[in-house]
């Protein structure tokens, strides 16, 4: 009797893991067919190459295609224009997915296999265009299969502008944005696929601003003292200091203002400045000794300094609950298969990093799940990842073998196979919120995961303090 209620149940089970299997492939087929549109989409972003917090056209252009889906948007949130959430559904589970669009400055590229120029101020060398058009298209789909299967629960498009520097998901997180929020999804372009447990390192970033007294430089040296003076007695010291800080630690800078003319003693100099290191402890230690070399910049020059914190952001705090589900979902997707004209796009862009080869199955194959990665960028991502249990994965969007932030990202991005690439990061972002919505018992395990990691007596404190979003940092 028993052996028997036992088969029965399974008999009964079996339509139902059909069923499971025959909902997921409905739903890709769904995205497979979309991929024009999103790919227009994001074509369109990629051309308008908008750098952070100025993101206008991008951000509304995202806002439009989920209100058009019958998303609810509210814009401007954390004090961010260019910032908004997009909601369908109501009540536990409340799924986050994250999409990016800002641009870089001082890269601009066609989309072409040799180094051109497309004269922009910009360029989408992070493949953000992609990231935040995937995750909208994500966050559609499962609001469609959510809507016909009348799933219960929330779905949510965070729209976060000025990633690049600009830490705007920090200003979300320090608003209570994520407070009633599960699990968050996101992905990053990249040149392989890829679910591994991500990291990367915690960050603050600030301008020092010195301020001399003019005089002629020649005619009347002695009446004047260099704020240029400063700044470089300030990275002399920063300089030296890199030998006494902990091993990977990573210090840069760039002089963002020098002075106008060698006859006049600069009035007014500044730095921009990034520490980073893996542990934002060490950050706000090394960090500190940066603003004393700054101090005592001045006081030796003569001359006088504040400064501007710019951004800070926590390193990731992974989750291995919910990295193995994206994992599981990225290989049931797959990698791609290039055209013809994809394949020798590919290797041209191979050969101009002196590649003899096309590393080909980095696009088409998915990496083995590791549970360690070493990574020395940073995202505002890691403020989120603290907020609540977070989660992401890489897609072959750019050349196998291309780095972020290259002529030769932005030129990938802007062709098909961006576009093929961004659509197995939006499939699999949309299996995973599904299996979330179908197994709440997933999203308790990753909580707990979470708060063993997070630990009891953590306190969030945004590393860039109590200022107001740098607005206008970019321009
Ligand atoms: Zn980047
Ligand atoms: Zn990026």
């Amino acid at each position: 009797m028993k052996s028997s209620h036992f088969l029965s149940g399974l008999i009964a089970l079996l339509p139902l893991l059909g069923f499971a299997q025959k909902d997921n492939s409905v739903v890709l087929k769904d995205l497979t067919s979309k991929t024009q549109k999103y790919g227009d989409i994001a074509h369109q972003i990629w051309n308008l190459a908008e750098m952070g917090y100025l993101e206008e056209k991008s951000s509304q252009l995202l806002q439009k295609t989920l209100s058009d889906a019958g998303f609810a948007i509210e814009k401007g949130v954390a004090g961010i224009p260019t910032a908004f959430i997009a909601e369908y559904g109501s009540g536990f589970p409340v799924i986050a997915v994250l999409g990016e669009y800002d641009a870089l400055p001082g890269l601009s590229q066609q989309a072409v296999a040799e180094k051109k120029s497309a004269n922009k101020a910009a360029g989408h060398a992070c493949g953000h265009h992609l990231f935040g058009t995937a995750s909208t298209a994500a966050a559609i789909a499962v609001k469609d299969w959510m809507k016909k299967n009348k799933v219960k629960g929330t779905i949510r498009f965070y729209g976060c502008p000025a990633e690049e520097g600009g830490s705007g998901k920090v200003y979300m997180v320090r608003e209570g944005l994520f407070n009633d929020v599960d699990v968050a999804l996101h992905w990053h372009p990249g040149a392989q696929n890829s679910a591994n447990a991500g990291a990367a390192l915690a960050n603050k970033s600030a301008k020092f601003r010195f301020y001399g007294t003019s005089a002629h430089a020649a005619g009347a040296p002695e009446m004047g003292r260099s704020a240029l003076d400063g700044v470089e007695a300030m990275n002399v010291m920063v300089n030296m200091m890199r030998e006494h800080i902990p091993q990977e630690a990573r210090i840069h800078y760039v002089i963002t203002d020098g002075g106008k003319a060698p006859n006049v003693v600069p009035n007014f100099a500044e730095v921009y400045y990034y520490a980073r290191h893996g542990k934002r402890d060490v950050v706000i230690d090394i960090f500190d000794r940066i603003v004393k070399a700054a101090e005592g910049a001045a006081l030796g020059t003569g001359t006088t300094m504040d400064f501007e914190m710019i951004g800070g952001t926590h390193e990731l705090l992974p989750n291995l609950t919910l990295q193995k589900l994206v994992h599981d979902n990225l290989s049931k997707v797959g990698g791609m298969t290039y055209s013809n004209e994809e394949k020798a796009f590919a290797e041209k862009i191979a050969k101009s990093f002196g590649y003899g080869k096309l590393d080909i199955e980095k696009a088409t194959d998915i990496q083995p799940y590791k549970e360690k990665a070493r990574a020395y960028g940073s995202t505002d991502v890691g403020d989120v990842s603290f907020a609540v249990p977070t989660v992401g994965m890489r897609a072959a969007t750019w050349v196998p073998g291309t780095p972020a932030h290259s002529w030769q990202a932005i030129a990938a991005g802007g062709t098909s196979i961006g576009t093929k690439g961004m659509m197995i990061a939006a499939k699999t972002l949309t299996l995973t919120a599904m299996d979330l919505f179908k197994n709440p018992k997933i999203v308790e395990e990753a909580q707990l995961e979470f708060n063993n990691r997070r630990g009891k007596d953590f306190e969030y404190i945004p590393l860039l303090g109590d200022r107001p979003p740098a607005l206008d940092y970019r321009k």
